[in-house]
């Protein structure tokens, strides 16, 4: 790289730093002028963060990430709009038929650096050798392709503006040394965007999220400590439902877990009724229905005497089985009457627990908060009040539920910010560029 290349320095080598940094990378090679891209990297590798993802399988995507599904949506959908504006404008023939035949640009960009996937329920897209080092691997080969450069064990301190137009920006070194660049993408990820800090702009409050609820610890929770049911999960607050979920959820002794748990907790607040519907029913009406029929079925089988036990085998584990007949008043060896139908059917449809709050932290998959997106253009990643600086992936307040949501986010906002450093840094030099059209903030594009 000649002396007067310009620098891009990208803080942060996880899912959003790698995409800015490849990104960057290629456009600069299809404008055809030199551009030093460094991913500055605190850990001894690039990419570790993506190798936790999905219990080490990374689900690295959706086949449908709607923008409305994402907190700060109307900034995700603007920038998904872009994204795809930007790529499409410049793409070939064939870059716009693998756009198409894929589905979204994040798949396109995959598919072209050689992953192959698979998609399990709601869209979840997994590689197909089942190992998040795949993704790595891939993402690696395509950043060594458009020469990046890895600087590893390399953490930033701090960054500081440029001191008058046209100058550079300062990153500080942990290690006390500094380094120069003319544009520099925040890609930190949410942990380590308060140590970071980002040239003053604003940030909102961050709290951990997609994770599992704490709830008041009862005689009950310490029973079922460990056990999974599957089951329907709503919360509901002073009497209407806010949110559900169908799923397979954990029991805590501290409270509950499991997927659809963390899906909730994006909406859960400290004082909210969780309720666990273990028949999956809709409605009592319908409970009601179900367990009078069923009462009738044993009684044929079993002959008169259906006692509780009869009715919870073979429907709940035992050690729910006991927890739910506690809180009915009743005990395995009682006879099971009809007049008993409705009691069991209000407690398997609205088991409640009462939310106190996130559990486990440390096991939170992302943080709400962050760099604020009202200080960003969503068609660029760029700060709007200084040029140069990007954001990107999990440093922004944007968050999704679970499903490949967060990673097709980091993913997308780092291409748009390193196709747009690019062609900020490159545009000078570059006569007769085409700037593709941004969509606005509020677009759902994909
Ligand atoms: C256990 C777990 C499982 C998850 N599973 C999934 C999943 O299957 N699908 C999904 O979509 N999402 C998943 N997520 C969420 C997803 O991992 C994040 O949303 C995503 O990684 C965010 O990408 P990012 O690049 O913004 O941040 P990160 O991936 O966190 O990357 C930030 C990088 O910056 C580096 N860094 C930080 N500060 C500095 C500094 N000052 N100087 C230099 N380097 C620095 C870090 O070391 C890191 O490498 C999971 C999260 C967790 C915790």
């Amino acid at each position: 790289m000649g002396e007067d290349a310009k620098k891009l320095a990208i803080v942060g080598g996880g899912a959003a730093g790698l995409a800015a940094a490849i990104a960057a990378g290629e456009r600069a090679r299809a404008i055809g002028v030199p551009l030093d891209v460094v991913v500055f990297e605190r850990d001894d590798r690039v990419g570790r963060s993506i190798l936790a993802t999905g219990n080490g399988r990374c689900n690295f995507s959706n086949e449908y990430p709607h923008a409305d599904d994402y907190h700060s949506g109307d900034f995700v959908g603007g920038a998904f709009g872009a994204l795809l504006a930007s790529v499409s404008e410049t793409a070939s023939d064939r870059d716009l038929k693998i756009i198409r035949d894929n589905g979204h640009v994040v798949n396109a960009f995959f598919y072209k650096h050689g992953l192959m996937w698979r998609v399990e329920d709601d869209g979840r897209q997994y590689p197909r050798t089942n190992k998040a080092s795949t993704v790595v691997d891939v993402l690696r080969r395509a950043a060594r392709n458009v020469g990046v450069r890895e600087a590893c064990e390399r953490e930033v301190a701090a960054i500081d503006p440029p001191r008058g137009h046209g100058g550079q920006f300062t990153l500080r070194m942990a290690d006390g040394t500094l380094e120069r660049a003319d544009a520099v993408i925040v890609a930190c990820g949410g942990r380590a965007l308060a140590a970071l800090g980002a040239c003053g702009l604003p940030v909102v409050a961050q709290r951990p999220m997609l994770g599992p609820l704490r709830c008041a610890e009862t005689a009950e929770t310490r029973e079922l400590d460990n056990i999974r049911v599957r089951c329907d999960v709503s919360l509901v607050r002073k009497g209407e439902r806010v949110a559900g979920e169908r799923g397979e959820l954990m029991f805590r002794k501290y409270g509950v877990s499991g997927i659809c748990v963390f899906n909730l907790s994006r909406f859960a607040q400290a004082g909210d009724t969780l309720r666990i519907d273990f028949l999956q029913s809709g409605s009592i009406d319908d409970a009601v229905h179900y367990l009078y029929a069923r009462r009738k079925l044993l009684a044929g089988t079993f002959g008169d005497g259906v006692t509780c036990e009869d009715m919870t085998r073979g429907l709940l584990l035992p050690r729910v089985a006991d927890v739910v007949l506690k809180r009915v008043g009743m005990a395995a060896g009682d006879r099971f009457e009809k007049a008993d139908v409705e009691k069991l059917a209000r407690v398997l449809t609205a088991f409640d627990l009462t939310v106190e709050g996130m559990g486990d932290e440390t096991i939170c998959q992302v943080r709400r908060g962050g760099l604020d997106v009202g200080a960003f253009d969503c068609a660029t990643m760029e700060a709007k009040e200084l040029p140069g600086l990007y954001a990107t992936g999990e440093a922004l307040d944007v968050d999704g539920p679970c499903g490949g949501y967060n990673l097709h986010w980091a993913w997308s906002s780092g291409m748009l910010a390193g196709r747009s450093a690019a062609e900020r840094l490159l545009q000078p030099l570059e006569s007769g560029l085409r700037v593709a059209t941004p969509a606005r903030c509020g677009e759902d594009v994909r």
